[in-house]
């Protein structure tokens, strides 16, 4: 909420006379609360009509920022205000108004979600061929803010390299014309852009430095920056950090918002105190969020989750689930992924208490893939984010130091040509296993990850576990009804394993067991799922495959685990295995006893082989 307020952006034109220019100049500079410009503005157009028809048209252009076409009222408010400042700028024929208007309505046109609107306003402003030439300081500040425009356009269409660029280039443009406010304001942007790439670290980074040059700004700049760096901050799964960010803005939240402003910062309270498991702390914000009036919708939404949950967490059911209904689910559409997963979990967690299975395994099933989904999007989007990393001052400071390396380089190599080939080369070796390691890091760290947040991974081996896989075979058998589809599945149980434990020891024997899970999961495809039932017993489930298929695969397995040479004993090993087609109509028990019953008479048979 304190978020779309901060929406409105201010910034400088000087081309008046002094008490006009020098009021409004105040208040675009970040000097004052948005309460103090709005009667900065009352002021100023109630001694309207000026003897200068620049501060006339300055006026206008100021009154622009406080428009809010969001509801028809407003939009209809918003085109009145256009016709009367239109006139009023044009004839006082001064390019940088002209241009703070258009910036302006590109902004509102954004705000409606018309981006090729709003790219029209910003195109004569943005490209302009000799940017380097331009010194003064207002309309430096007006092509910045173009670019803030832009960047957060090209941000809601998912461009995320364009919007870092755009966001990166009003930073420097802010910094030329001297405008610590609004160069602050850039880096906020900038962390909004690695928000969106879930890198928060990065977002952090950025918001801190934001924090602590908004200092010297007006007294709502610190709760606005705060509420942003808590929302990283609990993205981020740092939920004490962020209580106590929301804490400490608590109060001034109170002083300059209305009920639903207010009301935000406690629902969030409340929220993370129930995650926290802080049940009587979140009692207390709950109680006093009952004494507030909250109208706006979005916030009834929040409320409605945050009260289902907390019903939840105190066992009252029936107030849980009445909650949960009034969270509208036509609005879904427009939930940012966070929040459909978290409504998600909510519905799986009623159905569980309610013990509507089919409903909890659809809301499972639909959570998995929508996680499934957002670790695709965080393992290409971290990527880029990190590219994106901002550090202008140290950028600088790299530079300078990159450019005094390469003249030493060049005086090495004038002394030994082929000493700093070899050089060369080492770096170059040095980069490509460092980038095979981070591509090998990251992709454990994404496997393991996705069954970190489900809490369903095998502590020893990173896949997942027995209730897991367990679970994924009853939701297979269920598609399979549902679908018409045939999926198989496979048992595996190590050969002789008590023997290695005997003769090596349980480390090594533990060493094994990871060993032959990475040869199993290196040769199944990503939609065949493995899992640890047991000590040193697997299961696969394969949907949608076929017995022949399932066959195939499990001795293409066989095969790659008693080629391989295991641990750091180079220990051969080999393993049996059982596979099966799920009959149409048998339970999810009588499946694992056939399957087991093929895996004895492999090993009955001799082991180290596959029957069905
Ligand atoms: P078979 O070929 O008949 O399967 O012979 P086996 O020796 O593998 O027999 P069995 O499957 O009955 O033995 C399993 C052994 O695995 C028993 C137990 O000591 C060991 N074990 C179970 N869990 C773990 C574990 O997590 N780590 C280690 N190192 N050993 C385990
Ligand atoms: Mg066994
Ligand atoms: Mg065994």
């Amino acid at each position: 909420m304190i978020r779309i307020l901060c929406l409105l952006l201010f910034f400088a034109t000087n081309v008046a006379a002094k008490d006009v220019q020098s009021e409004i100049s105040r208040a675009l500079h970040g000097y004052t609360t948005y309460s103090e410009s709005v009667e900065i503005l009352a002021r100023l157009e109630k001694q309207m009509p000026y003897e200068n028809a620049l501060d006339d048209a300055q006026v206008m252009a100021f009154k622009c920022w406080f428009s809010n076409p969001s509801t028809p009222n407003g939009i209809s408010e918003y085109k009145q205000f256009l016709e009367t400042a239109k006139p009023v700028i044009h004839q006082a024929n001064n390019l940088n108004l002209i241009q703070e208007l258009a910036v302006c309505e590109a902004s509102q046109e954004y705000t409606q979600g018309n981006y090729q609107k709003a790219l029209e306003h910003l195109k004569p402003i943005i490209n302009i061929p000799s940017l380097d030439e331009i010194t003064s300081s207002k309309k430096l500040s007006i092509i910045a803010l173009a670019h803030i425009v832009l960047n957060r356009i090209q941000l809601a269409k998912g461009n995320y390299q364009e919007a870092f660029d755009s966001a990166k280039t009003a930073y420097q443009l802010f910094e030329k014309a001297g405008n610590d406010y609004e160069k602050a304001l850039a880096l906020k942007e900038i962390a909004d852009i690695h928000i969106a790439l879930y890198n928060y670290e990065l977002a952090i980074e950025q918001l801190k430095r934001a924090k602590l040059a908004l200092t010297k700004f007006n007294e709502q700049e610190q709760y606005k920056v705060a509420d942003q760096l808590a929302y990283a901050y609990e993205e981020k799964g740092d939920l004490i950090k962020a209580i106590e960010l929301y804490e400490s803005i608590k109060k001034d939240v109170r002083r300059f918002e209305s009920d639903n402003g207010y009301a935000y910062i406690l629902i969030k309270l409340t929220e993370l105190n129930i995650k926290l498991n802080s049940l009587s702390q979140a009692e207390s914000y709950l109680t006093e969020l009952n004494t507030l009036s909250v109208t706006d919708s979005w916030i009834l939404t929040l409320y409605n989750f945050t009260k289902s949950e907390w019903y939840l967490a105190t066992a009252q059911l029936q107030a849980a689930l009445s909650s949960h209904e009034k969270i509208t689910a036509g609005q879904q559409q427009s939930w940012p992924e966070s929040l459909k997963e978290r409504y998600l979990n909510l519905t799986s967690q009623l159905a569980a208490a309610t013990g509507d299975t089919s409903l909890q395994i659809a809301s499972q099933q639909q959570l998995i893939a929508l996680i499934k989904d957002k670790q695709q999007a965080i393992a290409n989007n971290t990527l880029i984010s990190a590219r994106l990393n901002f550090n202008y001052e140290q950028q600088i400071l790299e530079i300078s130091r990159l450019e005094l390396e390469s003249k030493l380089q060049q005086k090495l190599l004038a002394v030994a040509e082929d000493k700093s080939f070899w050089q060369g080369l080492t770096v170059m070796i040095t980069c490509v296993c460092l980038l095979l390691f981070a591509v090998y890091t990251f992709k454990q760290v994404r496997q393991k990850k996705y069954f970190e947040i489900l809490a369903l991974k095998d502590e020893l081996t990173g896949i997942a576990n027995r209730r897991a896989i367990l679970n994924l075979k009853r939701s297979v058998m269920l598609q399979n009804k549902l679908n018409q589809q045939v999926s198989s599945l496979i048992s595996i149980d190590i050969d002789h394993f008590k023997a290695v434990n005997d003769q090596y020891g349980h480390d090594i024997g533990d060493e094994l067991i990871i060993s032959i899970t990475n040869t199993i999961v290196q040769t199944v495809r990503c939609s065949d799922r493995v899992g640890r039932v047991g000590g040193e017993e697997f299961l696969i489930v394969l949907e949608n495959q076929s017995l022949e298929h399932a066959k195939d695969i499990a001795e293409r397995i066989r095969l790659s685990v008693a080629e391989k040479e295991h641990t750091s004993f180079s220990i051969s090993a080999t393993i049996s295995l059982g596979v099966i087609e799920i009959a149409p109509n048998e339970t999810s028990e009588q499946a694992a006893k056939r399957v087991d019953l093929h895996l004895y008479e492999a090993k009955r048979g001799g082991r180290n082989a596959v029957y069905s």
